[in-house]
């Protein structure tokens, strides 16, 4: 197995990857640095979660830092171009965090917030600059930044780049370059539009790739649950009552449902943020940095804010909705077992979604395990919880500062519906909603009707297996 001494990396390199916990290069790495250093293009096939970001990184800042000159005015040695902003960012403290014995600037430059600090970061220009391209370009028409003298040109994710409609400001930026420099070229899939951008930009390319189906993929649990669009709120509701939904990323298909969906968890007591499109940077960053530092339990994301999060331990992976496209599937399910870590991934699956799972099943090439949970009577107590917490929740939305006028039993609801024991253990849940306890509900109405049932859980092979939980009412 190659070493990162292996590799020709030197020791302020070295020493910051043992800082990071970096015993072993990846096999993206182990492939990628020693071309990078020999300065040869590169067609990188690899998706996140694979270490590709260290892969360009690394050689990177060692060759800045064998020829050492002064970073160009209003410009940089380095330009990396990134699809979203939490992406650029994350790309730009991964720098950081390697070249940190090494004294190289580092910048990141992208939409949604202010101009002036871009600006005053680049007037004096950097080593590394990270950047979205449409800012970009608006620095570039603005004689902010002038590129012609980078010396080494990444386009990471550019199938993603693709997907937002990125390739037209791409080029443009890449006519402002220098004829010689270097380029990294990295996607996770290669549709032929991607194909003939890279056959434009690369010059002699070096391929490299990592098969993620195989090596990510397989460490990854993946479960299919059938289950009516209208009860997917309850379904969710008992899977993450489960302990072991400790960190989890789920996906909707549109800004609307994430919100959606995050507020409805809120009102089970479930803390969840939102992260998408419509969302300022700050309340985007502040979202990341509550799930990252586990204030939070579940992240509620679409596709495209999704994109560029590298929160390590992501436990659980939920998609309550199917993507449209079969290789986002792939690509959101890619976000837990990450490197190396083994994860869950657990798809809730309307009978209107069946075209899209197939499509799925044929792209991954294979047959995803399936539970159908329609018709299941056992999630009765979650929807009750819900119906209750209903009142309150429409009643907050009407004047959020106002909680007068809300009635008795919106109150009632409220607190009921799980709010306030929602971290506390089970059975110190007094008649609250605890879908591991059949029968349980928020409502005293519902609570009454109900009768004590054993529970099932899905399980591969169907019907009750060995964790199966039957408890009694609290
Ligand atoms: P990436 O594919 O670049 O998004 O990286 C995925 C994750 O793997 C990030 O959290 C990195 O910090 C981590 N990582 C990258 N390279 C290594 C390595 N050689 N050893 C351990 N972790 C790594």
């Amino acid at each position: 197995m190659t070493a990162f001494t292996d590799l020709g990396l030197c020791k302020p390199i070295l020493s910051a990857l043992l800082a990071e916990g970096y015993t072993t290069p990846t096999p993206i790495q182990a492939q990628a640095i020693p071309l990078v250093l020999e300065g040869r293009d590169i067609l990188g096939i690899a998706q996140t979660g694979t270490g590709k970001t260290a892969a360009f990184a690394l050689p990177i800042l060692q060759r800045l830092a064998e020829d050492r000159k002064p970073a160009p005015r209003r410009g940089c040695r380095a330009l990396v171009l990134s699809p979203t902003r939490e992406l650029a960012t994350q790309i730009a403290e991964s720098f950081r965090a390697y070249g940190k014995n090494m004294g190289l600037t580092v910048a990141v430059v992208f939409g949604g917030v202010k101009y002036g600090p871009q600006v005053r970061a680049l007037a004096a220009g950097v080593d590394v600059l990270v950047a979205t391209p449409g800012r970009l370009i608006d620095h570039i028409n603005e004689k902010v930044a002038n590129l012609s003298e980078t010396e080494v040109f990444v386009l990471d994710e550019a199938d993603q780049m693709l997907d937002m409609g990125f390739v037209v400001p791409i080029r443009r930026i890449a006519k402002t370059l220098p004829q010689q420099r270097q380029n990294l070229f990295f996607s996770a899939t290669m549709p032929t539009e991607i194909g003939k951008l890279a056959g434009e930009l690369l010059k002699n390319p070096a391929k490299v790739s990592v098969t993620p189906q195989a090596t990510t993929v397989e460490k990854i649990d993946q479960k299919i649950l059938f289950i009516e669009s209208g009860r997917k709120r309850a379904l969710l509701a008992e899977l993450m009552d489960d302990g072991a939904m400790k960190r989890v990323l789920i996906f909707t298909r549109t800004k609307r449902g994430a919100d959606r969906v995050a507020k409805q968890l809120g009102t089970i007591g479930v803390e969840a943020a939102a992260i998408h499109g419509d969302k300022s940077q700050g309340q985007r960053e502040r979202s990341l940095a509550s799930f990252k530092a586990g204030d939070v339990r579940a992240l509620v994301a679409t596709d495209i804010a999704a994109r560029g999060i590298d929160v390590d331990g992501v436990s659980h992976v939920i998609q309550y909705e199917l993507p449209n496209v079969p290789e986002a599937y792939v690509h959101r399910i890619g976000r837990t077992a990450r490197a190396g870590a083994n994860g869950s991934a657990i798809s809730l699956v309307a009978d209107d979604e069946r075209n899209l799972l197939k499509d799925i099943q044929k792209v991954t090439r294979q047959t995803i395990p399936s539970w159908d949970r329609r018709n299941d009577r056992n999630l009765g107590s979650a929807e009750a919880a819900f119906k209750a917490a209903q009142p309150a929740e429409v009643a907050r939305e009407r004047d959020p500062r106002d909680t007068r006028g809300r009635s008795p039993a919106a109150k009632r609801h409220e607190h009921s519906a799980g709010k306030h024991f929602a971290n506390a253990p089970r059975a110190s849940r007094p008649g609250g909603y605890d879908p591991m306890v059949e029968g349980a509900t928020a409502a005293p109405a519902a609570n009454a009707a109900a009768k004590p049932k054993k529970r099932r859980r899905f399980r591969p092979g169907g019907g009750r297996g060995p964790n199966t939980t039957a408890r009694a009412q609290a």
